[in-house]
């Protein structure tokens, strides 16, 4: 018989939330009645963009709201993100925070819903614009 694991059930919610380059660590119930994703990407390195040197040092993790496609339902998507330490002293860079290509430095909508804007808004079609719950700013950036 089928003994679902901790490895398991996130691997699982990984498959279904479907987002590239991302792990989900956990889904919990907000008091709102929507469901809240936690993401991160397991990733144990990473390249200073300064001078190239790879470190597994993470200095700090924080957490940062992503907006995403929309899904059946109310639900906040959260990166737990690394701050990663450059180990090369003479590196002028002290630290650096990962991106992805789903989410691109300092963007704070996922690839695949500023695909699906732009796709929405060439199509002119207020209801597709109205499900991704978007002010026109957003849009307008994307
Ligand atoms: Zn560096």
């Amino acid at each position: 018989m089928f003994q679902p694991t901790v490895e398991a059930v996130s691997e699982a919610a990984t498959i279904l939330f479907n987002l590239p380059e991302y792990r989900v660590i956990a889904v919990t119930r907000d008091p709102a009645g929507g469901r809240q994703v936690f993401l991160d990407t397991p990733v144990h390195e990473a390249g200073c963009p300064s001078c190239g040197v790879v470190t597994a040092r993470v200095h700090q993790r924080t957490v940062q709201r992503i907006r995403d496609v929309p899904f059946d339902g109310l639900v906040t998507v959260w990166w737990v993100k690394k701050r990663w330490r450059c180990v090369e002293a003479l590196c002028g860079r002290a630290t650096f925070t990962e991106h992805t290509d789903q989410v691109p430095p300092y963007a704070r909508l996922t690839t695949r819903l500023k695909e699906r804007i732009v796709t929405a808004y060439a199509l002119a079609s207020p209801t597709q614009m109205s499900r991704f719950r978007l002010s026109g700013r957003p849009v307008m950036r994307a």
